[in-house]
């Protein structure tokens, strides 16, 4: 990909860079390092997997792509704006804006219907349009004839999807997926990963981290990540 010189003010084409991102924990065992030195380039539009054992800094890094983790070291810029240089109201309208996520542990909240977790944060709109969004979205990823159930009433599979389905309704520039079929049988997987194929396809951008193999067929590029350094991107 062609990368033309540009000043730290960013009019580029990337919608992640990370420059020279560390990250270190203190723990009552002394300090870890989760990250060390890494930099990275990514242009919009690209479906990349981050892969690598665990333990290997891939959680911190999509907590940092996200705006939820300030490195300790670097700078982390997402559609060309600093974002540890925001205010943390700024990076939340942003990340609110930009930004959907799907995690292992899927996160839906147990007191409301399917149709409802999808559309938990939209703005409010008059004459019910919410809900026939959420069917439109939910009929894509197959889920149709589970709209009204509870989280509790579905399998792992159905509310992995019922996530994904509230990631993609708000048409984020970004979706940072982690570990997101770690709980899921083949079959299952597969139907969320083609989920996210599908959204990229359409123009959008997602960055999954995981440890195993299946992801990377969907993936337009592979990023590997050991002991807190990319070794290969
Ligand atoms: P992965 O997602 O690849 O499993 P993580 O980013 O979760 O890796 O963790 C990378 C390293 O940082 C691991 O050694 C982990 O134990 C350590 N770590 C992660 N989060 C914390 C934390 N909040 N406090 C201390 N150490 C942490």
């Amino acid at each position: 990909m062609e990368n033309k010189q540009r000043g730290a003010s960013q009019e580029a084409k990337e919608v992640i860079r990370l420059e020279n991102v560390g990250k270190e924990y203190l723990t009552k065992n002394g300090a870890v390092w989760a990250l060390n030195e890494v930099s990275v380039e990514i242009p919009a539009h690209e479906f990349v997997v981050v892969r690598g054992p665990s333990g290997c800094g891939k959680t911190t890094l999509l907590l940092a792509v996200g705006g939820m983790l300030r490195p300790s070291v670097g700078k982390v810029w997402v559609d060309g704006v600093d974002l540890y240089a925001m205010s943390i109201s700024e990076r939340a309208s942003f990340r609110a804006d930009k930004i959907g996520f799907v995690f292992q542990m899927f996160h839906l909240i147990p007191y409301l219907s399917v149709w409802e977790n999808v559309v938990m944060g939209l703005p409010s709109r008059k004459g019910g349009g919410l809900r026939a969004q959420a069917e439109e979205w939910l009929t894509r990823l197959g889920l149709s004839h589970r709209v009204g159930h509870k989280p509790s009433e579905l399998s792992a599979g159905e509310r992995q999807r019922t996530a994904v389905a509230r990631a993609l309704i708000k048409n984020p520039q970004l979706v940072l997926a982690d570990e997101p079929t770690g709980n899921l049988d083949p079959e299952n997987a597969h139907q969320v990963f083609q989920a996210l194929s599908e959204y990229h396809r359409q123009g959008g951008m997602v960055l999954l981290v995981t440890h195993g193999a299946e992801a990377e067929t969907y993936a337009s590029r592979v990023v590997r990540l050991q002991k807190g350094r990319i070794v290969e991107s």
